[in-house]
């Protein structure tokens, strides 16, 4: 099948939830090549996913070995490499005495989270969650709600009750939004979707001394800032604050589909047989995809090479944001990186397509990078150079069709 076969048959049976662009159908590293042949940088990295880059030589050999071997069994079973991710993550997260639930996805890990808080509150009737205005929790209703965005919620309503909004960066706002049935605060220590906004050290430091002050839970959302992306292995471990549970998806096997919520001693023992399941949660097949995307992460030094290529990034970026009167600042940390524009940024996304770098629009404003962490310093230097193109195209049509 060609681009044009696979957009048409697309189009007619799958739901238009989505708004593709290009078909793609192989991938190697940072690379992806379309059904027409066309390669791309790939700046986006399946959206924070692809951690250590497509086809990862030694999490494909992981795939492949563990798909001969035993794909699914159900938790009615022990696995080997179920506890063996759970130890790898507490171990990483330094919470102290942890334990670790797997599921799916990043709206299914919060789900959990969020049921971990109503338990843990549930003897005295507290329930509400306060969460963040232009967060991004997932798209189920409980965490839809949780998001602290209209646009997701529309026409979905009546929705679930318990989540109340603060602003973001504001310790005051969250203080006042506390009533005597909150039980927990949740926040992305850096937000993805809302526009690589990160927090402040006094914020995150200020949420855990006020959970501490006021018996609630702090929660972190970590499925996009987690797993190497900042720096760190943990976006909030950039802070002086440690939550008491976090979930985490998005980067932690490479692209096979797995969510996970790390608890702390507060919460590690709470959930007990019947109250939380899920059917998938931790097979040995994405367990086995996640060990090896944690190895391969720590062989090519993933980490260190986040910061020192954010470095190298942000600094080619600032100089465009010098030159080009529509670039506003750019902000984020380790490899989530924002370039905030002064108006809307979808032609400047087609631009770098047509040029070759993908990468995507956010919050309408915000040119997003999420490249895979094991990125190289030519490569960085690459889609700087694609970006740079890419901007000047953007600036001569602008100055041919100035805005009304
Ligand atoms: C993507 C995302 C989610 C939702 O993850 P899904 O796997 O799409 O359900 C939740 N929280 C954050 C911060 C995200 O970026």
């Amino acid at each position: 099948m060609n681009n044009t076969d696979i957009i048409g048959l697309h189009q007619q049976f799958v739901m238009n939830t989505y708004v593709p662009s290009i078909p793609l159908v192989r991938g190697k590293g940072a690379r992806v090549w379309d059904a027409d042949g066309g390669e791309y940088l790939d700046f986006l990295g399946g959206i924070a996913v692809v951690t250590v880059g497509h086809c990862h030589p030694h999490v494909t050999k992981a795939i492949r070995q563990q798909a001969g071997k035993l794909v699914h069994v159900s938790n009615l079973y022990y696995n080997e490499n179920q506890p063996r991710l759970a130890q790898k993550l507490v171990e990483r997260a330094g919470l102290g005495e942890s334990r670790v639930f797997f599921g799916n996805s990043g709206a299914e890990a919060n789900e959990g989270l969020i049921k971990l808080a109503r338990l843990w509150g549930h003897d005295q009737g507290r329930y509400e969650i306060i969460t963040m205005r232009n967060s991004f929790h997932g798209r189920t209703l409980a965490t839809l709600t949780a998001t602290g965005q209209v646009k997701v919620q529309k026409g979905f309503e009546p929705l679930p009750v318990g989540f109340t909004l603060a602003d973001f960066n504001n310790l005051e706002s969250v203080r006042a939004a506390i009533t005597d049935k909150t039980v927990a605060v949740l926040t992305e220590a850096v937000q993805g979707e809302g526009g690589i906004l990160p927090a402040t050290p006094e914020f995150m430091r200020g949420l855990r001394q006020l959970c501490d002050e006021k018996n609630l839970l702090l929660l972190c959302d970590e499925v996009q800032c987690g797993m190497g992306r900042t720096g760190k292995w943990f976006g909030f471990q950039d802070y002086d604050a440690q939550p008491d549970a976090f979930s985490l998806a998005k980067g932690l096997a490479n692209g096979y589909p797995i969510g996970a919520i790390v608890a702390g001693p507060k919460l590690a023992n709470l959930f007990q047989p019947g109250h939380h399941a899920s059917t998938f949660g931790g097979t040995p097949l994405a367990c086995a995809a996640a060990l090896a995307t944690i190895e391969a992460m720590e062989a090519e030094h993933c980490l260190e090479n986040a910061a020192k290529m954010s470095e190298l990034f942000m600094g080619l970026l600032q100089k465009l944001a010098k030159k080009y009167s529509f670039i506003q600042t750019v902000r984020g940390k380790g490899l989530m990186i924002g370039v905030i524009c002064d108006r809307p940024c979808k032609d400047l996304e087609n631009l770098m397509r047509a040029r070759g770098l993908l990468a995507l629009t956010t919050n309408n404003l915000i040119m997003r990078f999420l490249p895979p962490l094991n990125i190289t310093a030519a490569q960085v230097r690459k889609a700087a150079r694609i970006f740079a193109d890419s901007c000047a195209a953007w600036q001569q049509q602008l100055a041919a069709a100035p805005q009304a």
